[in-house]
């Protein structure tokens, strides 16, 4: 797996953004590209990944984005992207006429303000016109979570029956909202319980990575299997690759420094890489706990997410959360 980011623009200033240092510290183009776009293909097909992964800021502003989507299909691989959902017509047209088989659109939603939200109304016009092309994630980014709008949505718009959930992991410089892992255990109940509500409805939610078993009692933990929800406690360079051709760990780690994609890169040797340059913060974990736990020494949990990690070990922010 790798992700291609292809436009450092996006048309949303979402406060949890993943992305902020790397925009903040970015010196790149804008947008990728043809001829990088290239390269980062050819990287794909050294690496034997079928998958071409887009994202950005928002990857449908690219002014090529079906230049390069026609490039990645023409070397028969499927596309995942990870939109807002705020798209160009054109480009909804466009994705909207490709097979479903080839295709996998996420939808990243945030929690309306209020009932009336224009932006929901395009984001619902998104996943209606994609049909099983598309499906929403939603991004857990403070205590209170109200995730239950999610499944009339579904129902209204006839996308895919599937949520991604993410959590709202710091950035190293800790700019962007975000959980922090004291509050996990809270949060994991109440995603238990909006499971529980997901399950009788036919949606099966997907976690993304940095969860941790821990946040959820073993009883929990059952009924996320019953419920058959994709639960799994994963932390590993992903593999962000810029415009500039520059691979970083992931978003919340890009302080952490990039490699170059070179023309024999391949996804493995980064990853070997990136995982050499952090092994020494992923003794320690997210708890003071991490280091006895039983979980860990399986190699079940990874010590949840490294950014978090990394914040454990920096000088306390003073910071206020006011209920919304
Ligand atoms: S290793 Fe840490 S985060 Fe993972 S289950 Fe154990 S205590 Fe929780
Ligand atoms: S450090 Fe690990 S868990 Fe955190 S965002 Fe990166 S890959 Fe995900």
């Amino acid at each position: 797996m790798a992700n291609l980011s292809i436009s450092a623009v996006c048309n949303q200033q979402c406060a949890y953004c993943f992305a902020q240092d790397w925009q903040t510290a970015s010196d790149g183009p804008a947008f990728v590209s043809l001829a990088e776009f290239t390269r980062q293909l050819d990287f794909l097909d050294r690496s034997s990944i079928d998958q071409v992964r887009l994202l950005g800021g928002e990857p449908t502003l690219h002014p090529q984005f079906i230049a390069l989507s026609d490039l990645a299909l023409a070397r028969h691989k499927s596309l995942m992207i990870f939109t807002n959902g705020l798209m160009p017509k054109a480009v909804l047209e466009y994705l909207s006429a490709l097979p479903e088989g080839r295709l996998n659109v996420m939808v990243n939603i945030n929690e309306p303000e209020s009932g009336a939200s224009p932006v929901l109304a395009r984001q619902r016009d998104t996943l209606h016109t994609l049909g099983a092309r598309a499906h929403p994630g939603f991004n857990i980014y403070r205590q209170i979570l109200q995730l239950d709008f999610l499944l009339p949505l579904i129902a209204e718009t006839g996308c895919r029956p599937t949520i991604r959930l993410g959590l709202a992991h710091p950035c190293l410089s800790g700019h962007n909202r975000h959980v922090q892992p004291h509050q996990y255990a809270a949060l994991g109940e109440k995603i238990v319980r909006f499971v529980g509500h997901a399950a009788p409805a036919g949606v099966r939610v997907e976690f993304d990575c940095g969860f941790v078993p821990c946040m959820f009692s073993e009883a929990a933990r059952q009924a996320l299997r019953a419920a058959q929800a994709d639960v799994g406690w994963h932390c590993n360079p992903i593999l962000d690759v810029d415009a500039a051709g520059r691979a970083i760990h992931c978003y919340p780690l890009a302080a952490l420094g990039s490699l170059p994609v070179t023309a024999d890169s391949a996804a493995g040797a980064l990853r070997a890489t990136f995982e050499d340059r952090t092994r020494p913060y992923r003794a320690a974990g997210i708890y003071p706990e991490c280091a006895a736990c039983p979980a860990r020494a399986t190699g079940e949990c990874p010590g949840g997410c490294l950014a978090a990690t990394l914040r454990r070990f920096r000088p306390a922010e003073f910071r206020v959360e006011t209920p919304l």
